[in-house]
């Protein structure tokens, strides 16, 4: 086979061969750095029939392959494929206008949706990639009624990678690049909200009993599960036939945890004019703990001072406090000064969106304070796996997040803005329905002049207190969720 020799450019950069799937081969972009090899991604996504684009206002590369993308950066060693968080040894690297990645990285990321797998041979400076033998992974259904929720279990030999398609009363769960066995092809439900569980290659479909149901996909470890809640729900439903209306006035006073984020040497954002996220943040939450105090709520905050507050203190708060609520208060920042309004997110190991990924790696990243050093497994995203309090709180959660989300559109008089998902660290361990509201945008000057006024926070604060009273009032009774016996960071 003929190769081209590509001329030594300066610098790190070298030469070696690529050998694709079909055989075909071509010269292969490397650099050495920290004794490791990195691989030109634009070279390799080629040989793939791929593409790469680079996202300047992100700074970020997303590779293409058939219906597949993969999202990166070089500052956080994380990838988004496919939607979904995967971590990596290291980031990638970025020389001119080239992203480089190293092994680990084309094994975690473009390998599984390639459907390949790579071969690095350094004596004869060879990279071949070739089409991996689907690997067999075994599934098992099962569905139980919990409340008003309907958990579908799918319970699997190893954790595959997944794709989530909602539509009318199916949800599809795709598994690209493993070979589906399932233990029975077909369940038969019939219960109040889903009817049937059944196994295509490659995919699991879930029948639903109606449209509009609320429905929340989570991933949890040992065993590898896939969990789907299913719910009738969403702001404003019509609550489902036969639930107790909860009573108009709660006979004691609900407990709100307010996380106030950042704070220390943690500045957060910083909007045009210097105001800092930590600052601004502090201020609002006065305000709120004033007016939602005055509200008949009981209000306990993490932080009341300029101090550095570490995510498993902000969690053990909250879980010390018996949280009724968790709502963690953060302002926006956009590299764009033009956006505006208010964002609310809960807990997800999916984002729904790539710039809701990218906001969850910044905030998670902002928390790193060095008392959470000690506690390297928190900062590991592949603990979100482990079966954490949070999970038994996400319909909940969701429902609290809709009627935050649409109270602070009409504040802000925004009309586009819908709830997001996305793998805030902050939220994992909390024993209780728990939000992150991005307020406003600090970046955007209007939007910083605001949070600086004591009538816009005033504002704020009162319609926190009305998202708050609706959202228990229309709380169904559900029963106390017994304390996880396996809290964060403890394995
Ligand atoms: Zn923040």
């Amino acid at each position: 086979m003929a190769v081209v020799a590509a001329g030594r450019v300066a610098g790190a950069e070298t030469t070696a061969t690529l050998v694709g799937p079909s055989g075909a081969t071509i010269p292969l972009r490397t650099e050495e750095a920290g004794g490791k090899t990195y691989f030109s991604v634009a070279d390799v996504a080629a040989v793939l029939e791929g593409m790469i684009a680079f996202d300047s206002e992100t700074r970020s590369f997303e590779v293409r392959l058939k219906t597949h993308t993969a999202l990166f950066g070089t500052e956080a060693a994380v990838a988004v494929v496919d939607s979904k968080i995967v971590s990596l040894a290291a980031p990638a690297r970025m020389s001119g206008l080239l992203a480089y990645a190293d092994a680990d990285f084309l094994g975690r990321v473009l390998g599984p949706i390639a459907g390949v797998t790579f071969s690095w041979d350094a004596g004869r400076r060879t990279l071949v990639a070739a089409r991996s033998a689907m690997p067999e992974v075994s599934v098992e259904a099962s569905v139980t009624d919990v409340g008003e929720t309907t958990k579908v279990v799918l319970r699997f030999s190893q954790p595959p990678q997944y794709r989530v398609e909602k539509g009318g009363e199916m949800i599809v769960l795709k598994f690209p690049g493993v070979k589906l066995v399932p233990v029975a092809t077909e369940k038969a439900v019939d219960g109040p909200r889903v009817s049937r569980v059944f196994f295509r290659p490659g995919e699991a479909v879930i029948a639903l009993k109606e449209r509009g149901l609320s429905t929340n996909v989570y991933a949890l470890g040992g065993p590898p599960r896939l969990v789907v809640d299913v719910a009738h729900g969403g702001a404003g439903a019509a609550p489902p036939p036969g639930a107790v209306p909860a009573p108009a006035a709660p006979s004691k006073a609900r407990t709100v945890v307010l996380d106030v984020g950042h704070g220390g040497t943690e500045e957060g954002a910083k909007g045009p004019s210097g105001m800092l996220e930590k600052d601004a943040m502090l201020a609002l939450a006065k305000t709120m703990q004033e007016v939602l105090t005055q509200r008949g709520f009981r209000i306990v905050t993490t932080r009341s001072s300029d101090a550095s507050v570490s995510l498993e203190e902000r969690t053990a708060t909250a879980n010390a406090a018996r949280a009724d609520v968790f709502v963690s208060l953060h302002a926006n920042a956009s590299r764009s000064g033009g956006a505006h309004g208010t964002e609310v997110y809960y807990l997800s190991l999916d984002a729904s969106d790539r710039a809701a990924a990218l906001l969850a790696e910044s905030e998670n990243k902002a928390a790193e304070t060095p008392t959470t050093e000690k506690n390297a497994a928190l900062r590991d995203l592949d603990l979100i796996l482990w079966d954490l309090a949070q999970n038994q709180h996400l319909a909940a959660s969701e429902r609290l997040a809709e009627i935050i989300q649409a109270d602070f559109n009409r504040l802000l008089d925004v009309t586009t803005r819908g709830v997001k998902q996305a793998p805030f660290r902050v939220l994992i361990g909390v024993n209780a329905p728990a939000v992150l509201v991005e307020v406003a945008f600090i970046t955007n000057p209007d939007e910083e002049k605001r949070l600086g006024s004591e009538e816009f926070r005033r504002q704020t604060a009162e319609t926190l207190a009305g998202s708050l009273t609706t959202f228990f009032r229309t709380s169904a009774s559900v029963p106390p969720v017994p304390y996880a016996t396996k809290p964060p960071g403890r394995p």
